[in-house]
């Protein structure tokens, strides 16, 4: 069986449930409160995928420093990326945009996934499906709409960022 190792990062602006969703993929469990990120935090997680075993190096950045010297420097090495805005937040959504275009500046051709988090605060949601649709085409990008808090759509965002690269090894 193939044994494939690849470095993703986790982009999107401050609080938008980055950390959160790698803690629901890595270990299961979501937290209600503010996990504060400094610098960049790196989990490891085996999938298999296709009879491939892939390992993620997932690296979760801290939000909020879009586009200075020191982000370029993590992106460095990796081979895809997983694009958060929160669905509750509008602005959180045409930032994605710009993580995009600085993150394939560094790994052109990067495959991405982009997640509308938060879509358990339904009754409080300024990004839709449409939106996000959107969004994704323009980036050549899968979308899932989902959950750190439930759950939902977090194994599959992961899963279809792990196939996109598997894919590329071929
Ligand atoms: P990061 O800055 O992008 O890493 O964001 P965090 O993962 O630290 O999450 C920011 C805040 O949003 C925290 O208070 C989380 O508990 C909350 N949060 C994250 N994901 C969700 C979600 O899916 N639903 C809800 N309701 N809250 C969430
Ligand atoms: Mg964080």
């Amino acid at each position: 069986m193939a044994s494939i190792q690849k470095k993703v990062c986790l982009l999107g602006d401050f609080a938008v449930g980055k950390t959160s969703l790698v803690r629901r993929f890595v270990e299961g469990i979501f937290e209600d409160k503010y996990l504060s990120t400094i610098g960049a935090k790196i989990d490891r997680k085996e999938m298999s995928i296709h009879h491939a075993s892939l390992t993620l190096l997932i690296w979760d950045l801290a939000g909020g420093e879009k586009f200075n010297r020191v982000v370029h420097s993590y992106y460095r090495g990796a081979a895809g990326a997983i694009l958060v805005c929160d669905v509750t937040r509008l602005e959180t959504l045409g930032s994605l945009e710009h993580y995009a275009h600085d993150f394939r500046s560094v790994n052109p051709g990067a495959p991405f996934v982009i997640v509308g988090n938060k879509t358990d605060l339904a009754d409080e949601r300024r990004i839709s499906d449409t939106e996000l649709d959107s969004i994704a085409a323009k980036l050549s990008a899968s979308w899932f709409a989902g959950s750190a808090k439930t759950g939902e759509n977090v194994e599959t965002v992961f899963r279809t960022l792990g196939e996109s690269l598997v894919e590329c090894e071929k």
